[in-house]
């Protein structure tokens, strides 16, 4: 053997792989560190080689070019989260790698985290953030990478632009804050004004322990949902909206847990195993929220992603009316990944193909919520942006034979085609340009006088999340307008106190 170093003037060398015990169980760091210095090794040609070289029948090898030393790597922190929550426990807890540069807090400077008492959290030496499970360190951790995932899943999707939270605007780079053990009761919020996404625990009837929400990936996901549009659509959380643009918000909430799931390999390579591939069996996926659920007395979760309400079956209630739009993006889902698993099945595993199909729509969803109306949006108006963005960047016509006849089944906007059975899940899913109608991009809502589209009736958000019930939210959406204003200054944050100043101000007319 003969050996080049490709260094000159360095020692070469190469230190041997290091090993580290990890302290969830299992090792996943086997990490090799290579020093400046490379050595490059070649074997000698054989006798043989040489003679046919020599006589010119073969062609001389060409030196060893040099191996470029690689840029130092900025390594990221590995944090331990929820696969679902406590409850799912088939799937557990799993190490998860943030990549992007993490310090003590967590903390990084879009995302903060506040427990008192515990925080700022410490890394380990290795720059990572790996706790037992049940102690507080570990729900700071877990809470600040599912908000993480979420905020790097949608700023991947839009091609690696940061997005703002809603007070960052005027060169405002505050972050979000969230409080992994706010208080106790049953439930979490999106705050804009305290700049905050909190999750508070309660201890369910009967149970032993107390119920977390932090540690729940569909709450913390669902919650950072709601943050992530109000930072996209300022527009979209007054009260003064039609009810359907309030469901909009819950949706996208479920929504971003669902995607968020399905945009992690080991969830979706699980899923697939689970559910045979069929998005339509009953399975954890679908089902958002179970152990909240459950302590609610709810089996399948606090609700269902898979679900058939039409408009016609729901009330006003907001989070009634999100299921249905919910329900009709889970249903794009199931039908695209259906037409890609024929198209693709010979030459794709099904979970590569569901992470691209997730994708794929959850960014087309995205694009089409930024691309509909500023304020009062509705549900057909996303449906009308969805088809608008698919045509144009050339999907298969297909797509949107299924975008159109889901949220046409749900009653959402007139069928393209009078809906019969072939139109209701009956389609020849393999055929790429399946067509039914027109391919009109433009869709119209299908009953325009329905009390969910009318901003004069009054939004009932009393079964929704925390989120929608804040009271900052009920406020005229020119408050909520200056309100932004000031957030965008340097670290200002809307006192409560504020929040009731007007009632106060009526109080005090009244007691004259
Ligand atoms: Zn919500």
């Amino acid at each position: 053997m003969r050996r080049f170093d490709l260094s000159p003037g360095r020692e070469a060398r190469v230190p041997p792989a290091k090993r580290q015990e990890d302290p969830a169980g299992t090792d996943y760091s086997y990490s090799r560190q290579f020093s400046a210095g490379r050595m490059a090794t070649i074997e000698p040609l054989a006798p043989a080689e040489l003679i046919e070289v020599l006589m010119g029948r073969r062609a001389v090898p060409l030196p060893p070019h040099p191996i470029p030393i690689p840029l130092p790597l900025l390594g990221g922190s590995r944090f331990v989260i929820w696969k679902q929550d406590p409850s799912v426990g088939e799937l557990g807890r799993r190490l998860v790698l943030v990549p992007s540069l993490v310090v003590n807090g967590p903390r990084d400077p879009r995302i903060d985290t506040n427990l008192v008492g515990t925080t700022p959290v410490t890394r380990s030496a290795a720059g990572d953030f790996i706790f037992p499970a049940d102690t507080p360190e570990a729900d700071c951790a877990h809470t600040f990478a599912v908000v993480r995932e979420t905020l790097t899943m949608y700023e991947r999707l839009r091609g690696g632009i940061a997005i703002a939270w809603a007070w960052n605007i005027g060169g405002n780079t505050d972050p979000v804050t969230a409080y992994p053990r706010a208080g106790v009761t049953a439930n979490a919020f999106y705050s804009r004004s305290q700049k905050a996404l909190k999750f508070f625990y309660f201890t369910p009837p009967g149970a032993g322990q107390p119920l977390y929400t932090c540690r729940s990936l569909d709450i913390v996901a669902h919650e950072t949902g709601h943050a992530v549009l109000d930072g996209l659509k300022p527009g979209w959380l007054g009260i003064g909206n039609p009810p359907q643009t309030g469901a909009l918000h819950e949706a996208f909430g479920d929504l971003t847990a669902i995607f968020l799931a399905l945009s992690q390999l080991d969830q979706v390579e699980a899923f697939v195993a689970i559910t045979k591939a069929n998005l339509h069996a009953k399975n954890y996926l679908s089902a958002l929220a179970e152990q909240f659920g459950a302590a609610l007395g709810r089996s399948a979760g606090l609700r269902n992603a898979d679900n058939d309400l039409k408009l016609s079956q729901v009330s006003n209630e907001v989070h009634e009316l999100s299921q249905v739009f919910t329900g009709a993006i889970y249903d794009i889902l199931a039908d695209i990944y259906a037409h890609e698993r024929i198209q693709q099945g010979k030459v794709k595993d099904p979970a590569q193909i569901l992470l691209e199909v997730a994708h794929k729509l959850c960014r087309l969803l995205l694009e089409a919520i930024i691309k509909a109306p500023a304020n009062g949006a509705t549900f057909a108006d996303v449906a009308t942006a969805m088809l608008t963005i698919s045509k144009a960047q050339g999907d298969p016509p297909a797509y949107r034979t299924f975008i159109h006849t889901r949220f046409a089944v749900r009653e959402i906007v007139v069928p393209p085609v009078p809906l019969t059975a072939s139109a209701i899940g009956q389609m020849d899913y393999g055929d790429p340009n399946l067509i039914l109608g027109a391919d009109e991009v433009k869709v119209q809502a299908a009953d325009p006088n329905h009390p969910s589209l009318s901003a004069k009736v009054p939004q009932d958000r009393s079964g929704c999340c925390g989120t929608m019930q804040l009271p900052e939210y009920a406020r005229a959406p020119d408050k909520l307008q200056a309100e932004l204003q000031r957030l965008g200054q340097e670290g200002e944050v809307i006192p409560e106190e504020e929040l009731l100043a007007g009632a106060v101000a009526e109080l005090r007319k009244a007691f004259k």
